[in-house]
């Protein structure tokens, strides 16, 4: 073999080689798809003793961890345990300080903060999304489904209002898991046919079982019920994956804890009705989602990344959670007025050794109402410091919205004064 063969050769190994490493990144060439599904007020203490095969299938290829919601407990963004609050929060990425839904009467909800399919559609107009669901309110209050205000977004693909369906499903014995049963029916169907890129899938029948009887063997057997019906739904996104160039993310959750004795309860701020839980089909969770105990509001972010949506700036800037895929640089954001000395002291966690965190202050709050705020560069500090001082001397205010940008992710934290923040009272 002479050297001109001998360096074909090679060539062709390379590129044979380099054929095989680029066989991984193909998946960038699937259809992105993302479906979240919310299981209603289950403890993580009990699912986690509970035996749930199906659930236990998508966390042995995927991932598991403890997370937790209501808001910064005492401050301006607590948050009730309840069940639309808890929905709206993964809706929205943000507390109900901002999407303003504090009970599942979901009155005034406000949209400025737009819900995930509205981010969805603002990036992908053309794509289909749905929604499966035993409550009508998520689709026609909380993702406000073909209101103006909610920005016109139609859900084309919906299974729901089974709930108020008192024909199919009379309010009689059981009710509650027959009509979980058809919604996971309807939507392991749709899936298989529809495949929305963007899908909600809730179940209600954990929380009805949990009021009436406690967290006791009736509770316990239907979560093994919703466990057969969450397989059905995997089993339908496997075949999916398998047999359409498909890559989707699965993230399962639950609305809220329960309260102690007996988990009849739930609503307050204790730990335990603040603790929920995350089920992801991905592995390659971040460090954030297995070491960082992550709030319910990262699903957003999450979603965002894996659906590659842009967030507007302005949107980027109010969102409360942290990307629980892909690199991440901080977290646990917080502000501290300290009014001897007006400064505002600044935290958060660093997951990045390197790089700087910018801090921006303002003190209005135009977005709540669809005007945008205008923000001043306070102060430029290694991210690895994990605090700073900011000097407000200037800028006298009863509040103040922080935002925290760092290379690969954006916090923020509001400095509201005790008269300011005692408004949560609708
Ligand atoms: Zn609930």
């Amino acid at each position: 073999m002479n050297r001109f063969n001998i360096s074909l050769l090679t060539l062709s190994m390379i590129f044979v080689l380099l054929n095989v490493g680029c066989s991984q990144p193909a998946d960038t060439t699937k259809e992105k798809k993302a479906i979240f599904i919310i299981v209603d007020g289950i403890s993580a203490d009990v699912l986690e003793k509970v035996d749930t095969p199906n659930i236990d299938r998508i966390i042995e290829q995927g991932a598991y961890s403890r997370g937790w919601l209501g808001g910064k407990a005492g401050r301006y963004s607590q948050s009730p345990t309840v069940s639309a609050v808890g929905y709206n929060h993964v809706l929205t990425g943000v507390w109900s300080n901002k999407h303003n839904v504090y009970n599942n009467d979901i009155s005034d909800p406000n949209y400025n903060y737009w819900n995930i399919f509205r981010l969805f559609k603002h990036n992908y107009p053309e794509k289909s999304v749905g929604v499966y669901s035993s409550w009508l309110d998520n689709r026609t209050k909380l993702i406000g489904d073909g209101l103006p205000q909610a920005g016109n977004v139609e859900i084309e693909i919906h299974y729901d209002g089974f709930d108020v369906d008192t024909l199919a499903f009379p309010h009689d014995y059981g009710y509650v898991q027959k009509i979980d049963d058809h919604v996971a029916t309807m939507a392991a169907q749709s899936i298989s046919s529809d495949a929305p890129y963007l899908s909600w899938v809730y179940l209600w029948y954990t929380d009805d079982t949990s009021h009436r009887y406690g967290e006791v063997e009736q509770h316990f057997e239907s979560i093994k019920v919703i466990d057969e019906l969450v397989g059905r739904i995997w089993d339908a996104v496997q075949n999916r994956m398998e047999n359409h160039n498909e890559d989707w993310l699965v993230l399962i959750t639950t609305d809220h804890g329960r309260s102690l004795p007996d988990g009849r309860g739930h609503g307050g701020q204790s730990e335990r009705e603040r603790t929920i839980w995350l089920v992801s089909n991905k592995a390659e969770m971040n460090t954030f989602f297995n070491d960082g105990h992550p709030p319910v509001t990262s699903i957003y972010p999450t979603v965002s990344r894996h659906l590659d949506l842009e967030i507007p700036e302005t949107l980027e800037r109010e969102l409360d959670g942290v990307p629980m895929i892909g690199d991440v640089s901080i977290s646990d954001a917080d502000a501290e007025l300290l009014e001897e000395e007006k400064v505002i002291e600044v935290t958060w966690k660093a997951w990045a050794s390197e790089g700087e965190v910018k801090i921006y202050a303002t003190t209005t709050n135009e977005f709540k109402t669809g005007g945008v705020d205008t923000y001043t560069l306070v102060a430029e500090v290694p991210i690895s410091d994990g605090r700073a001082r900011i000097d407000v001397a200037e800028m006298e205010s009863n509040f103040y919205k922080i935002v925290f940008e760092a290379e690969h992710n954006t916090l923020n934290s509001w400095v509201v004064s005790e008269t300011e923040s005692d408004t949560t009272d609708n």
